[in-house]
């Protein structure tokens, strides 16, 4: 099977984006690699801190190898917001491919000082590390009542981007340019700053870039941010509300259903829809 590396890298020469699929639950996780299957797409399965614990480190590396070995898609796995050294070694140590270390609300010098123990760490052991600089809204995926309001200052700041690539080396770098993570009720988040993800780019060279809190973003933005050089983007919040929205109304109007397999059907064919949409919009179909 060929690296992650490698498929990053033709997303960035071929202008296409892979995407990072969030799950907690064995029927989610399904779902994206349905998804991905059907599509010929190579996908990067993507667990928090949160979602990890819930669903355990080596279990979700022992199903990412059953999956691989049984359909033979390009699935990799990677740890989501790790916010500390140890938790992502555990992550490394158990066979995760990539790891995203999230120093972002560190001050920059802790930050990278951070990121170097963790690359160091991850490339002996050919796990890919993915880096953060400037704040990206929210603790987590849900959905705005109000309008998101994002602060100037939690920006990417070109320059911050430039010096923390020199000194870290990292392989992708996580952007703020407007996005966030959770989606305004509208189900439109405000559109991104592209201007700013071209002045990124142009300082950071041939750093994959990864853009979270995908869910919600407007199409035209999306596409736009794929040809300016994002080569990953997160999706987690419209798999959450797609499988959750579905299990509810399933099972209020199914008061005598117990069996799993049933109720969690629609909530399956549900989230792999999302996942289908993606793919198709990332333009990561037939790319394996
Ligand atoms: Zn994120």
């Amino acid at each position: 099977m060929k690296t992650l590396k490698h498929y990053l890298k033709r997303a960035q020469e071929e202008s296409f984006t892979i995407g990072h699929y969030n799950f907690s639950d064995f029927t989610q996780l399904k779902a994206i690699v349905s998804a991905g299957e059907k599509n010929k797409s190579p996908i990067i399965l993507g667990t928090s801190e949160g979602e990890s614990k819930f669903f355990g480190l080596e279990e979700a590396v022992a199903l990412r190898n059953v999956l691989r070995k049984k359909i033979g898609l390009p699935i990799f796995l990677n740890l989501d917001h790790g916010k500390s050294f140890e938790y992502v070694k555990e992550a490394i140590d158990a066979g995760y491919d990539m790891v995203h270390f999230d120093g972002s609300k560190m001050p920059l010098d802790e930050n990278i000082k951070i990121t170097k123990q963790v690359v160091k760490y991850a490339r002996r052991r050919g796990v890919l590390v993915e880096g953060e600089v400037g704040k990206i809204g929210n603790e987590s995926s849900k959905l705005y009542s109000e309008k998101f309001i994002i602060d100037e200052n939690d920006l990417t700041k070109p320059d911050d981007a430039e010096r923390y690539i020199k000194e870290t080396k990292v392989d992708l770098l996580a952007v703020s340019i407007g996005n966030f993570h959770g989606i305004e009720i509208s189900g439109i988040d405000p559109n991104l700053r592209l201007d700013i993800l071209k002045a990124i780019k142009e300082k950071v060279g041939k750093t994959f870039l990864s853009l979270h809190g995908g869910s919600g973003t407007p199409e035209d933005d999306i596409k736009d941010a794929i040809k300016l050089g994002i080569c990953k983007i997160n999706i987690n919040t419209e798999i959450r509300l797609a499988f959750s929205g579905n299990l509810r109304k399933f099972l209020n109007s199914n008061m005598e259903e117990i069996a799993p397999y049933n109720y969690l059907a629609t909530a399956k064919i549900a989230a792999e829809g999302v996942v289908d949409r993606k793919i198709k919009l990332f333009g990561s179909a037939n790319k394996i």
